[in-house]
């Protein structure tokens, strides 16, 4: 018999174009070994340029789809994308904290077209809430400056960190330079950076297959530190042979 693939519950947006959100969740967890199980939490309008509008799932047909899911299945690792509203991230943190399992949260703040997609009451809720199950938080440099309201980068980390995530990776694919730095920080170390080639173009769902693939990494039981070098590897790959489906900016290719 064949041995089952580890099962990546994600939580995410519907992005119809199918550059982010759960679609990017779906290819990059199973281009990396694992089985995505996944609930829908917004629908959303857009194109390859711009999010227009984010509608809530309805919270009891999300409800009753997580009891049906985790009365079935064994899940390895819990991915959380775009939100609706601010109910869900204490339904989904009760999830995590009655199943313990590592929990990777992308706090998808703003499109890469500009478009807000996180209230105040969510950022508030996501911060309370679901930062405290947190295994680790994936923001760019501009959501852990907009969750912390700070500026300096090291200091984002460490109120991050204070915040209850056990660990946070801050990309710097939205930050000036030649080279994108990403940063990692955990309790009790010094903070480690990753330098990757800053390539040409704008990309829709970089970030989604980042944290996508890290959960798939972390659920085919790879450690932390090679799961975190590892998704920064796989999402460079998507990157590099990125192509522009539509008008606007390039989609990973996560799936050869
Ligand atoms: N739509 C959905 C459903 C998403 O999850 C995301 C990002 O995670 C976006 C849109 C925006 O993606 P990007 O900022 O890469 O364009």
């Amino acid at each position: 018999m064949k041995e089952r693939k580890p099962v990546v519950l994600c939580l995410s947006g519907h992005d119809p174009t199918g550059g982010a959100g759960i679609q990017a969740d779906i290819e990059a967890v199973a281009s990396l070994g694992a089985h995505a199980a996944t609930v829908i939490t917004a629908h959303t309008v857009q194109d390859s340029q711009n999010v227009a509008r984010s509608v809530a799932a309805d919270a009891q047909l999300l409800r009753e789809q997580l009891d049906a899911l985790l009365n079935d299945l064994s899940i390895a690792v819990i991915k959380v994308g775009l939100l609706g509203d601010a109910t869900q991230p204490a339904l989904i943190a009760g999830i995590a904290q009655r199943i313990k399992v590592p929990l990777v949260l992308d706090p998808v703040l703003r499109a890469g077209g500009g478009a807000d997609l996180a209230s105040e009451a969510l950022l508030g809720a996501m911060k309370s809430a679901l930062m405290p199950v947190t295994t680790v938080l994936t923001p760019n440099a501009s959501e852990a400056r907009r969750l912390t309201g700070l500026v300096e980068l090291d200091a984002c980390g460490a109120a991050l960190l204070a915040a209850g995530c056990s660990n946070v990776l801050i990309t710097g694919g939205d930050e000036p330079g030649e080279a994108v730095v990403n940063r990692w920080y955990a309790a009790g170390r010094t903070p480690r950076t990753y330098a990757w080639p800053r390539l040409p173009g704008s990309f829709h769902g970089a970030g989604c297959t980042l944290a996508a693939g890290l959960a798939a990494l972390l659920a085919t039981g790879l450690p932390l530190p090679q799961a975190l070098a590892d998704a920064q590897a796989y999402t460079q790959r998507c990157l590099a042979a990125a192509t522009a489906p539509g008008h606007g900016r390039k989609f990973p290719r996560r799936i050869p």
